[in-house]
């Protein structure tokens, strides 16, 4: 169909649907209607994956630790280590690396980036990926290889939990303890402790009264369904009632898996998830030769960003759900007279391409969903970055199996869950295992999902400094926390299409400052209060964070709805756009004059 052949879309009655179906979920308890995994759920945070080995505490010092072996200390561990910084320490609460990838090990669990640019230091470990978008087996071996290459093994400290972190001034360095006993010293920390690694349960009445089996899926119990994560079907649910409550990403890979295995499958939904195509397949290993000349995949990272972010691409070499976006949201813009480009006018035209794209995805689950009323329910009605898109080519064919059920609550949620199973919509689906894939803390203090503060200079402490909102200078420093990095991409170029992409860049610019101290031999790296205070300024400069708009559905991508305040508005990234953002890191690290740090030698 042609642009000319489409139906005009009715702008303000699809805005009216969006608005009605957002007030069916708005509710007064945001973040608090979840639940952390204490008490009677804490098995459920096990590590069925690695039995846990005895040691003896460490008392030692290091030059550099990293908190967080997932991508975000796997590469700047990697970058420490090729800047020729060997001592270095990676403490981790998994068994292994991997972080994210350690603990989900799901049945289908992919990457919805392509694994061209997703996967960090692809070109440096000569790994191809086998496919567009990797399975999570082979994501976590390529974190070991990391581990392994880049010698990240040796002094690692696995099944390790960050307690705290305590400056001395009088030494310069910092003070690490951990629930392992560990209490040693580093010059430096680096804290990579990932966006989604505390999971989180629904404050469901009577959750804790269930009597048969449950666990989430970012632990999944392969001892109970059978199977395992490289893909062997779960031949122990073939006599099973399964619920799965939630239909967020996760949801959406693993339901189809659980779909063929048991023998009923509920899954209850609350919104649905948009669903595009994936369109997955196999690498081919002489085109990946001949398209990985050096440099490629840094060509790729930029090609990719430049895509997402506005930034010059006259080609998109990855292709996918995500550079269609804004593709088409380029093409709007791109047709409109240069008179016309008034910030209204834009924003116009990104909201008529972004409705097509939803009716599109909603069209899309009526040719897949043989049942209409199945279909009907399966449909998202809200505009495309409300919540987190989602990629899939078997989630909605699911739903054609015979056995599996969609309860669907209408926005409401889950009622209640009793001994014997789950209650939704005034009735009660008996089953033998609940699995929650009710997502992860997302929105919540830092320090509370670190699980362990950072006391700085003068005994101050990074819950009090970022009371009022986060505070750094390109989201790595903070003022009064000499020598402590922060490995994440809020306030820097904050791309969450690829997250990755922010952190090898931010690992690449402490590997680079850190190498700068050593080599000149200053103790302390600090940002100024003034530089700080300019680059916060510089954010809130610009139009603010992309995702987050009161519009949209609750979730955390808005702060489930609630009201979001000055602290929100602090979420944001670079105001000139992802591509600009790494080009200007790049010249302010390979400077060398690193404007707005101060670097120290200790008082002799
Ligand atoms: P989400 O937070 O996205 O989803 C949680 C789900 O639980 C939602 O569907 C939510 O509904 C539902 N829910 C919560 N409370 C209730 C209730 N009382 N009754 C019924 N349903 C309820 O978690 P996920 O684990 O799916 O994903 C988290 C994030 O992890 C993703 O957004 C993504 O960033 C990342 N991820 C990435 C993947 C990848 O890249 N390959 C794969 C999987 C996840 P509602 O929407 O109404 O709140």
């Amino acid at each position: 169909m042609t642009v000319a052949d489409r139906p005009a879309l009715d702008i303000e009655a699809l805005r009216q649907k969006y608005r009605e179906e957002r007030d069916k979920r708005l509710r007064p308890d945001g973040n608090d209607q979840y639940q952390r995994l204490t008490g009677r759920f804490a098995h459920y945070l096990d590590d069925p994956y690695t039995p846990v080995t005895e040691r003896e505490p460490r008392t030692d010092h290091v030059t550099v630790a990293v908190v967080g072996g997932g991508f975000a200390g796997l590469v700047t561990g990697a970058r420490l280590k090729e800047a020729g910084v060997e001592d270095v320490r990676v403490v981790e609460k998994g068994g292994d690396f991997g972080g994210t990838w350690y603990w989900n090990r799901y049945p289908g669990a992919q990457c919805d980036t392509a694994s061209f640019v997703y996967m960090p230091l692809l070109e440096e470990t000569g790994h191809m990926p086998t496919e567009k978008y990797a399975h999570a087996p082979e994501i976590l071996e390529h974190c070991r290889r990391i581990g392994k290459q880049f010698g990240l093994y040796d002094n690692a400290l696995f099944h390790t939990e960050v307690l705290s972190l305590e400056w001395d001034g009088a030494r310069s360095r910092w003070h690490i303890r951990t629930n392992r006993g560990d209490d040693f010293t580093a010059q430096f920390v680096a804290m990579g402790i990932g966006p989604l690694h505390v999971p989180k349960l629904p404050g469901i009445p009577g959750i804790h009264s269930f009597q048969g089996h449950s666990f989430h899926t970012s632990r999944w119990d392969y001892a109970y369904t059978g199977g395992d994560p490289a893909g062997a079907p779960m031949d122990r649910l073939a006599d099973k009632r399964v619920a799965i409550i939630g239909t967020g990403a996760t949801a959406v890979q693993c339901v189809p898996h659980l779909a063929w295995a048991c023998a009923e499958l509920y899954v209850f939904q609350r919104t649905p998830s948009s669903v595009d195509v994936r369109d997955n397949r196999p690498t081919d290993p002489a085109w990946f030769a001949q398209m990985a000349t050096p440099g490629w995949q840094q060509r790729w990272l930029e090609n990719f960003t430049a895509n997402q972010s506005g930034g010059p691409a006259d080609e998109d070499l990855v292709m996918d759900g995500w550079t269609d976006l804004s593709r088409r949201v380029r093409a709007r813009i791109d047709a409109l007279a240069p008179e016309d480009r008034t910030m209204a006018r834009m924003q116009a035209a990104y909201e008529e391409s972004d409705h097509e794209k939803m009716e599109e995805i909603r069209g899309r689950v009526d040719a897949i969903v043989a049942d209409p009323e199945t279909a009907r329910r399966l449909k998202a009605w809200y505009r495309q970055l409300c919540k987190r898109p989602c990629f899939h080519d078997e989630y909605l064919q699911s739903y054609n199996v015979p056995g599996t059920h969609l309860v669907d609550t209408d926005g409401r949620g889950v009622e209640r869950i009793t001994e014997r199973g789950v209650v939704a919509a005034g009735r009660e689906y008996e089953v033998d295992c609940v699995i929650y894939a009710s997502g992860f803390e997302v929105g919540t203090d830092y320090t509370r999902r670190a699980n362990y503060d950072l006391t700085g200079r003068d005994g101050v402490r990074l819950s009090e400094r970022w009371a009022e909102g986060m505070r750094t200078l390109h989201g790595i420093h903070v003022h009064g926390f000499p020598n402590a990095f922060f490995v994440q991409p809020t306030q820097g170029a904050n791309l969450i299409s690829n997250i990755p992409h922010n952190l090898t860049e931010a690992g690449r610019t402490i590997a680079v400052m850190i190498k700068h101290a050593l080599d000149h031999g200053f103790d302390e790296i600090e940002v100024t209060k003034e530089a700080e205070d300019a680059w916060i300024e510089l954010l809130l400069s610009g139009t603010g964070p992309l995702l987050g708009s009161p519009d949209c559905t609750p979730g955390y991508y808005n702060n489930e709805g609630q009201e979001l305040g000055p602290r929100w508005r602090l979420n944001a990234g670079y105001p000139h756009g992802a591509t600009a953002y790494f080009a200007y890191l790049d010249r302010w690290r390979t400077s060398s004059t690193f404007e707005g740090l101060e670097f120290r030698r200790a008082a002799p």
